[in-house]
């Protein structure tokens, strides 16, 4: 077996990059040519005499692209890759001199995601949904995903016992509880998934939520209070990224409703709204959806205390895999096919249905313009973050065909012709002739999502920057342009040279490591014993367990 596990970061020569036109938003550089240095995994001034010169003349720089929410890790992902099997077989993704072999589909295995992500220019990437008792799990496979940087959110929002103690009014206490599982399991940020809506929902078919004010079953408290208590929690603590939000009603008629209401518990707190399409739908809940695209962006854009990504539905095989297992059941029937629920012991739910969204059907072209819709409106780039919420609304592989969606507006035009006429016709974005410029792809891909995620280090190519870089081939074809990078550099690596693999990588896990009241352990143990399937003792996962990692600091007050 070749070795997977190469040189520490820091380890390969100095580099200067000259010639190359750099895009970099967040120093202020739109299409300057100067020279790139690199040295011991840093971005740096300038690099020593004989350090590797490589010519970009005629091509492109960026930051490597960072993506703020996917699904590549846990126990959810290794549900659907099982329930798949044929899609390893359409798509083995060999191996070569320097890289292991995988297989892909929709659902790659953890080689060929890591690898296919670099094959993008993409260096880091951000696991959205894992219950915590599927840390440990987790973070195995996110070792095992080479060349990019990774971390993970960890499901809170269905939490039994933190919601017992927002019930009881134990605020302090569940601040330090929060507090405590995030750093019990390694996670970087919080994430809430249909908050308080899972839960109730496990007992009793009709027991889901359907209101962000509708009081639970089982707890006597409604999605509000747990938002609220979220976002004041995680403010408090100066989390580098804010709770990270899957709204109440994704994918219901009518559900932009929900949506700005979630973002008003927030008042001027941070909050980040994920695969805010699947939450900008008008119409009445139960009759066909309409674009709500507009209300939502003009909140959005008005409040600067928000960011969102986008989860745009490209057309193709997709997998919705989500910790929402009442929409996943709702969803079950639709394609005739093979589905799953599976229960996360007092922690979660999650369900997979294999898919595949069509350009003649009405609501999936519907969502597809209200995504495009949603980007082509924005004031703020930095704020409207690029995702397809891989493998839900389609493959993180065809970030290229939207980039030029976004690019080229002929292209567009001649696309929208294809798909659903009516559907088209009841959005604005035929309408809409914005093309974004390189610099703020840029944004959407790099610069945007490593300030929501409180990265400091990447997204830019600033002095002591991650030396994360992607030079591409200026090509007309934005498509052909963003599939196939000349060069990406991983933490002064220079991983694919000339188009090609010429070494192999592992990134680093990127976790935060909130200060907590030890008194609170004593107050979630008898729980544990109580409820849980596994012992208390082996539940937090231990320092020792980690391999090459780093703690992301707090915001600065
Ligand atoms: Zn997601």
């Amino acid at each position: 077996m070749k070795s997977h596990n190469s040189t520490p970061a820091g380890a390969a020569g100095p580099i200067r990059i000259v010639n190359g036109r750099i895009h970099d938003p967040a120093n202020g550089i739109d299409g300057a040519v100067r020279d790139l240095c690199v040295e011991s995994g840093r971005i740096v001034e300038s690099a020593p005499v004989g350090a590797r010169r490589i010519d970009a003349a005629g091509m492109v720089i960026m930051p490597g692209g960072v993506d703020i929410h996917c699904h590549i890790a846990g126990p959810k992902v290794n549900l659907a890759r099982k329930l798949q099997p044929e899609d390893h077989r359409r798509d083995p993704h060999p191996g070569t001199l320097y890289t292991r072999s995988g297989t892909g589909g929709t659902v790659p295995s953890t080689f060929a995601t890591g690898y296919r992500y670099a094959s993008l220019g993409y260096t880091t990437a951000m696991e959205a949904a894992v219950p915590p008792i599927g840390a440990r799990h987790t973070l195995e496979e996110l070792h095992d995903t080479p060349v990019i940087d990774k971390g993970f959110y960890v499901l809170l929002g269905n939490n039994i016992f933190l919601q017992r103690l927002l019930k009881e009014g134990r605020r302090d206490e569940f601040r330090q509880a929060v507090a405590w599982w995030v750093n019990s399991t390694k996670a970087y940020a919080t994430k809430l998934v249909n908050p308080g809506g899972d839960e109730p929902w496990k007992g009793k078919r009709n027991a889901n939520v359907s209101d962000i004010d509708e009081t639970n079953e089982v707890f006597g408290i409604s999605p509000r209070q747990i938002i609220d208590a979220f976002v004041d929690a995680v403010h408090e603590m100066r989390l580098p990224h804010p709770p990270h939000i899957h709204c109440n009603n994704l994918g219901h008629s009518g559900n932009y409703a929900t949506t700005l209401e979630t973002m008003k518990t927030a008042g001027d707190r941070r909050l980040h709204i994920a695969h805010i399409q699947f939450h900008s739908y008008g119409g009445q809940p139960g009759k066909s959806p309409s674009s709500a695209a507009q209300p939502i962006v003009e909140y959005v854009n008005a409040h600067p205390n928000i960011t969102c990504d986008v989860g745009q539905v490209m057309f193709g095989k997709s997998t919705i895999m989500t910790a929402d297992a009442p929409l996943a059941y709702m969803l079950r029937n639709l394609k005739k096919n093979k589905w799953v629920n599976a229960d996360t012991e007092c922690e979660s739910g999650c369900g997979i249905v294999p898919f595949s969204y069509q350009e003649k059907i009405y609501v999936h072209a519907l969502q597809w313009a209200i995504g495009l819709e949603l980007f082509l409106m924005s004031a703020d780039p930095w704020r409207i973050i690029l995702s397809t919420d891989h493998p839900n609304g389609g493959s993180f592989l065809s970030y290229p065909k939207l980039i030029r969606l976004l690019m080229d507006r002929e292209f567009r035009k001649e696309e929208i012709k294809r798909v659903h006429k009516k559907a088209i016709s009841r959005t604005v974005l035929a309408d809409l002739d914005r093309e974004y410029t390189l610099n703020e792809i840029a944004i959407i891909s790099r610069a945007g999502p490593a300030r929501a995620l409180g990265l400091r280090n990447k997204g830019h190519l600033g002095p002591g920057a991650d030396a994360d870089i992607t030079v591409y081939d200026d090509d007309a074809d934005r498509e052909r342009m963003f599939n196939a990078p000349r060069y990406v550099v991983k933490s002064g690596r220079v991983v694919i040279d000339d188009h090609e693999f010429r070494e192999d990588f592992s990134g680093r896990l990127l976790h935060i490591a909130p200060e907590y009241d030890a008194t609170i352990v004593q107050t979630v143990r008898p729980f544990f014993e109580d409820y849980y399937s596994i012992e208390f003792d082996n539940y937090a996962v231990g320092d020792s367990f980690l391999h090459d990692h780093e703690v992301i600091p707090s915001r600065p007050a």
